[in-house]
């Protein structure tokens, strides 16, 4: 026997072995969304300058980041639903807070959303405090309602938040199973953010009020960053979305507006006027518990449905102030008629993302993220959805998905 012929012969065993030992099945991208609700850079810009979010600042240097379109007149549940159906409010039925008087919810859904998508292709779903998702629907994972939860004290589900074990008119985590799993080792946490304060609440006691508000708002992000740990911890899927919220609703009466702004109270506005600044220095707390679940082969997301800017009296129907429930006496807004005002934010790190890059202007919007997660798992755009894969953010467009098994 010639010593190529051994070879040949090496090379074939070698094959043969290869070929009967059954193919691992490639692993599937590791996706987390972290939505934010009204992340505004105008406050986050000089933390970051400071040193005060450095996990962001991370993020920021190690991917791609800027600036969201967002809709006309954004609110959170037409803008997080746009986000996960990418298409617009007046087709899949989610037009804003109420529609048709009644408090949204996901049987009013006319289009699929992302992770109904996701699901359907055998990827794992991990879902906690998306907006607009209650009743929760079955995902290929797990899924905890957010932000129009009902329940007691809550009726409405409008910018308050029952307690997971107050919940009514529908579930709030799928499967029902795990509702005792979650009571048992993260305890009976809020939903969502808390209501804020009526104007007759505040009158004559505003620091008070003011203080005790603030302090359940911490609260309220330390149930969620427990929250979020558990579920990243004993439940790990491909794709998973976590939402915070409590930091537009800090923004909406506690913005650092200067006396000359509409709206200024100093009897309000003077008690704490880090309040709003110092709920992104805690969300980068909670952004650091996230990361620790991730590594270089993850792909993070920070999403933010629009930004949150001071009352423009000269331009605004001051009745149209009271865009958060009503009783409050807002100082800062987001549904300005036009979105381009307030837009929205999206950082991304992953293994095949760009480094260090800025999207100009805006170029990408809320109606991209779905079809731009989809891509990542190699699964085709629906044809009803109207955004576009941001190909000009990953290093090798059209492979995201492969990129994923060197
Ligand atoms: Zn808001």
């Amino acid at each position: 026997m010639t010593v190529s012929r051994l070879l040949l012969l090496i090379c074939m065993a070698a094959a043969s072995l290869f070929a009967e030992s059954p193919t691992p099945p490639a692993p599937k991208p590791h996706v987390v969304v972290i939505g934010v609700n009204g992340m505004e850079w105008d406050i986050i810009r000089p933390l970051l300058l400071q040193g005060e979010m450095p996990n962001l600042a991370k993020l920021i240097h190690e991917g791609v980041y800027g600036k969201l379109r967002t809709l006309p007149a954004p609110n959170c549940p037409k803008v997080y639903t746009t986000i996960a159906t990418s298409t617009p409010p007046e087709q899949n039925g989610i037009t804003g807070f109420l529609v048709g008087g009644i408090t949204a919810n996901t049987n009013m859904l006319k289009e699929e959303p992302l992770w109904s998508v996701l699901s359907k292709h055998g990827i794992t779903v991990g879902m906690a405090n998306v907006p607009a998702t209650f009743p929760v629907l079955p995902v290929n994972g797990y899924m905890v309602s957010g932000m129009l939860t009902r329940g007691k004290n809550c009726e409405d589900g409008v910018l308050c938040a029952p307690k997971l074990s107050e919940v009514e008119g529908g579930d709030a985590v799928y499967p029902r199973s795990m509702v005792a799993e979650l009571e048992k080792n993260v305890g009976d946490f809020y939903i969502d953010c808390a209501r804020m304060p009526s104007a007759d609440e505040l009158k004559g006691k505003e620091a008070e009020v003011v203080n005790a508000w603030l302090a359940k708002v911490q609260t309220i992000r330390e149930q969620q960053t427990k929250l979020f740990d558990y579920l990243l911890t004993n439940h790990p899927t491909d794709f998973t979305m976590m939402v915070q919220s409590c930091e537009d609703r800090v923004g909406h009466w506690l913005y650092p507006i200067q006396p000359f702004n509409a709206g200024y109270n100093p009897k309000v506005n003077s008690v704490r006027v880090n309040a709003f600044p110092d709920q992104y220095r805690a969300l980068d707390k909670v952004l650091g518990t996230i990361l620790r679940h991730t590594d270089d082969n993850t792909y993070v997301f920070i999403v933010s449905d629009h930004g949150i800017k001071p009352l423009r009296e000269f331009e605004e129907d001051p009745h149209m102030h009271m865009d958060h429930g009503g009783t409050t006496p807002v100082i800062a807004k987001h549904d300005f008629a036009d979105g381009d005002d307030v837009p929205g934010s999206l950082i991304v790190v992953g293994p095949n993302i760009k480094h260090d890059v800025r999207l100009m202007g805006l170029q990408a919007s809320v109606f991209d993220i779905a079809p731009t997660i989809l891509h990542i798992y190699g699964i085709p755009q629906p044809p009803q959805m109207k955004g576009h894969v941001l190909t000009e953010i990953f290093l090798k467009p059209g492979t995201a998905a492969v990129a994923m098994e060197h």
